[in-house]
């Protein structure tokens, strides 16, 4: 069997974690599988480098951001090999360079076009244990991109895809893929099986636990993905195209903490005034999520949008310079909300989702502020500080606790 292991920060956050990990992959490779290992860096690394780099220069070249953060998983694949070698067994790390995987231009948020597996089908021939790089890759031009935080979730489904592994395990600090953040809402429950579709929209939505991309590489591909614990050996949550399990209303509550809402207010009532503030910022690469007209009245109306919180005051500033102030009396920006979710592939054929949504929420006192929704998900935007207990109302109100 070829097996492809990931492991996240936290799981190889030191030295005796290194050591673990380690030992849990050479159990695999003892009973004569082949074994790759995708790593994170080291615990909170990239953060740190994030912040050393800001000490330098407040708006970095993303190239450079792009050199600097990859160096953080190349220390843990040098020191798992190392790690490996001391247990007795032959292990080579190779970087994104090395393997060969190829990714577009888009420093800091790059997409994996190929992988040349070559020189990992070499090493395994010859009975090593291959550990490589996760988050990065190289553009064209041999630039060194990253994938996007959480990336490496993404660089081991690729590869598993690429190798046509038998399995692909992603263990983090958590057992599996929980009915909520399990670090929010106390009573969260461990999902034994969860459907790509439904994964995707959690992690999109924020539920941090995968990649996003990670989900919809493995969906396109047909990888099934294992996510579980690197510190204990609980049964993890499998992620596929279908589950045996009855279609649950609502498989999950998610929230994503990096939103903003901007709303134009007292904007002319008239044809056009839409496009030209969308168009604006769609000029600038700004995406666009939620977005709420109100009712006009004595020829006006309010316009209000999310956007990520890291483009909040760049999308403020476009507004400013290019739509007429003529168009608007005012814009008001909102940082401290968030985006709460509940997602589940039975909400298609089960009308009330939403109500029911909106009355825990209204028990517990908290307003909502803007409201989407999908085939099978509900979203509202609230006030941040109240984001733990309107997400514990949510998951009490869908019985989605043990
Ligand atoms: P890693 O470093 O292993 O990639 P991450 O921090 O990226 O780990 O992801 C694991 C974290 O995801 C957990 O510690 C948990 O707090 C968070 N998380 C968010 N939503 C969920 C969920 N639905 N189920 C499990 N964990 C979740
Ligand atoms: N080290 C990267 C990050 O912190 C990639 C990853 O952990 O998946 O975002
Ligand atoms: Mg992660």
């Amino acid at each position: 069997m070829l097996i492809v292991k990931k492991f996240g920060g936290t799981s190889v956050g030191n030295v005796e974690r290194i050591m673990n990990v380690a030992r849990r992959c050479i159990e695999d490779y003892r009973k004569g599988h082949d074994v790759v290992v995708v790593l994170s860096a080291m615990g909170k690394t990239t953060d740190d480098l994030i912040a050393m780099a800001r000490e330098v220069n407040e708006n970095p070249s993303k190239r450079e951001m792009d050199m600097l953060l990859t160096t953080g998983e190349q220390i843990s694949v040098s020191m798992m090999a190392m790690a490996m070698g001391a247990l007795g067994v032959p292990a080579v790390s190779l970087n994104a360079f090395q393997v060969a995987m190829h990714t577009t231009h888009k420093y800091g948020n790059a997409r994996l076009k190929r992988i040349d597996t070559d020189r990992i089908m070499n090493e395994l021939d010859q009975r090593k244990i291959v550990i490589v790089t996760g988050f990065q890759g190289v553009d064209k031009y041999d630039n060194i991109t990253t994938l996007g935080r959480g990336g490496s979730d993404t660089t081991a489904v690729a590869l598993a895809a690429a190798l046509r592994a038998d399995a692909c395990e992603i263990y983090t600090d958590v057992d599996g893929v929980y009915t909520a953040d399990p670090r929010y809402v106390k009573n969260a429950r461990k999902l034994e099986e969860i459907t790509y579709d439904e994964m995707l929209e959690l992690a999109t939505l924020g539920a941090g636990v995968l990649h996003n991309r990670s989900v919809e590489l493995a969906k396109k591909y047909g990888v099934q993905i294992v996510v579980r614990s690197s510190l204990n050996e609980n049964e993890g949550t499998i992620v596929r195209e279908v589950t045996n399990m009855e279609k649950m209303l609502v498989s999950g509550v998610a929230v994503d903490k990096n939103a903003s809402r901007i709303a134009l207010i007292g904007l002319k009532d008239e044809p056009g005034i839409a496009f030209h503030l969308f168009h604006a910022l769609s000029k600038y690469n700004i995406n666009v999520d939620m977005i709420l007209q109100s009712v006009g009245r004595a020829g006006t109306k309010d316009i209000s949008f999310t956007v990520t919180e890291d483009v909040a005051d760049e999308a403020v500033a476009i507004l400013q310079k290019s739509f007429p102030k003529s168009n608007y009396e005012k814009i008001d920006v909102e940082k401290k909300v968030v985006k709460l979710s509940v997602v589940g592939a039975g909400m298609m054929t089960n009308p009330g989702v939403a109500a029911n949504m909106f009355e825990a929420l209204y028990d517990c006192g908290v307003n909502i502020k803007m409201i989407s929704t999908s085939e099978i998900r509900v979203t509202v935007l609230i006030d941040e500080s109240s984001m733990e207990k309107a997400m514990n109302a949510v998951h009490e109100k869908f019985a989605l606790a043990d």
